[in-house]
């Protein structure tokens, strides 16, 4: 055994004995005496003093010998932790002499604390986490349960220190976990899941950590969590179900807007041919009640099939084959000028366009909403005020926020929603003529290219129509 001095005091005679290496763990010289007092003095006051002068003074009365593990203070100040063991000799029940061994424990000693200082610490940590934990050797003996472990998996610590875990979750043998568990210790690697325990009602978020010495089970109640998902999920896929059905729906009603539109056109011509014959080879036996009834008539077509065209128009947005394009929107507003001198010279409007940039779009439909909107904006108008039109885009990282300003008759409030659905007009045609269908045709095309669309205005005053378009990835 390393480092291990003898040291022996006579009661009778004073004397005492160290030997060289008992010398040098108190790190005195070979000259140095010692009697009890001195030696017990080696030892800090409090605890270790008190054992060693009670140890002592214990085998001097009774003779009982001691062997224990004391810090002592060195002649040149040093600490180190020894083994001091001693007993006594006796003649005739008097004890004589005193004689044992020290040894330097040090090294040991300092690593036995450290170890536990560890093993506290992680205690303390592993006691205090959210997260319940415990730890299985190779064999599935537990041999750490914390409180929340026993909290979230029922059973007290107590009965599962040292159990074989699967004897005691015999109904988990076989389960997800338990396969998962297998799985880290047999590839050496974390494993990460989620699974339901049954008889807790819970959900748990569970990391598995295999080591030499085992496996440490880190777990987390998602019970919450999960419960909210699953309910997420459903909602999602009823969703998704009313969707593809919405879709269905909108599709058939296309198709029959598109279908009813396009033959109405047919027999409305007809009537149309005949009404025109009849103006033309009657018009001297019909009397004047004759002709206007005919002029009703003629009238009343002509408005059907401005109507069949826009219903037609409207079944119609989203099946285009436009292309996207670079669309300069000065330029496009400049076409739609043409398109609409007419109007414009005859009520002396005046339309600005500042700073409009070039956008990646789709043109003819942008042309068809810029064209509806203007086109309103010179129909709309107070009398005798000449319209001001202003066409202004404003720029956003993902997309362009156009828009469409008059001084015309404004809107209340009432109707902002309103007006953008089929065939919803404020007007009747002898004040301003129209379909009502120009808004939802509006509305349709700029969402078809993912934007939104509505109306800000002032009764009296006038009205701003806005829109966005999206920015392509050109
Ligand atoms: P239409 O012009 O054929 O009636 P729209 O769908 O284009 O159909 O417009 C619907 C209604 O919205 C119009 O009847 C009108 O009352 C109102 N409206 C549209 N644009 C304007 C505007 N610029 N100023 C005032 N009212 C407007």
């Amino acid at each position: 055994m390393a480092r291990l001095g003898s040291w022996e005091i006579d009661l009778v005679k004073e004397t005492s004995y160290w030997s060289e290496i008992t010398q040098n763990i108190h790190e005195v010289d070979a000259s140095y005496s010692a009697d009890i007092e001195t030696g017990i003095s080696f030892y800090p006051e409090g605890k270790h003093r008190d054992l060693i002068t009670q140890k002592v003074d214990e085998c001097i009365l009774y003779g009982t010998p001691w062997d224990v593990e004391l810090l002592m203070i060195t002649a040149k100040g040093n600490l180190k932790w020894v083994r001091a063991i001693g007993e006594g000799e006796f003649v005739n029940g008097t004890c004589r002499r005193l004689y044992g061994s020290i040894q330097d424990i040090n090294d040991r000693k300092v690593a036995e604390l450290t170890l536990l200082k560890t093993l506290e610490e992680k205690n303390t940590i592993l006691e205090s986490i959210d997260d319940a934990f415990f730890a299985v050797d190779r064999q599935w003996i537990v041999t750490y349960w914390n409180s929340q472990a026993e909290k979230q998996l029922g059973p007290h610590k107590d009965k599962m220190l040292g159990q074989n875990l699967w004897e005691v979750f015999a109904d988990s043998v076989n389960s997800y976990s338990y396969h998962k568990y297998a799985e880290a210790i047999e590839t050496n690697q974390v494993v990460r899941f989620e699974d339901y325990y049954e008889p807790m009602v819970r959900w748990y978020e569970i990391s598995a950590f295999p080591s030499d010495s085992g496996l440490s089970v880190y777990f987390k109640d998602i019970t919450h969590r999960k419960l909210t998902e699953i309910r997420l999920n459903e909602l999602n896929a009823n969703l998704q179900k009313q969707t593809k059905e919405l879709a269905m729906s909108n599709a058939e009603l296309e198709q029959f807007a598109y279908v009813a539109s396009h033959d109405l056109q047919e027999p409305l011509r007809m009537i149309t041919g005949f009404l025109t014959q009849l103006e033309r080879k009657y018009k001297d036996v019909l009397d004047e009640k004759g002709k206007r009834y005919i002029d009703f008539a003629v009238d009343g077509a002509k408005r059907m099939r401005h109507i069949i065209l826009d219903l037609l128009e409207f079944s119609r947005v989203g099946r285009t084959d436009d292309k996207l394009e670079k669309v300069d929107l000065s330029e496009l507003v400049s076409e739609i000028e043409i398109l609409l001198m007419n109007q414009i010279e005859e009520k002396s409007a005046v339309i600005h366009k500042t700073n409009l940039p070039v956008i990646g779009s789709y043109k003819t439909q942008l042309r068809q909403v810029l064209l509806n909107l203007i086109g309103n904006a010179l129909k709309y108008i107070k009398a005798g005020i000449p319209p001001v039109i202003e066409i202004t885009a404003k720029e956003f990282p993902d997309h362009w926020k156009m828009a469409v300003a008059d001084n015309g008759i404004g809107i209340d409030a009432e109707y902002f929603e309103k007006i953008f659905i089929i065939f919803q007009r404020l007007h009747h045609k002898d004040e301003f003529p129209g379909t009502g269908m120009g808004l939802a045709i509006t509305k349709k095309i700029v969402e078809s290219l993912g934007g939104k669309i509505w109306v800000e205005s002032v009764e009296g005053k006038g009205s701003t129509f806005y829109f966005t378009v999206e920015k392509t990835k050109e």
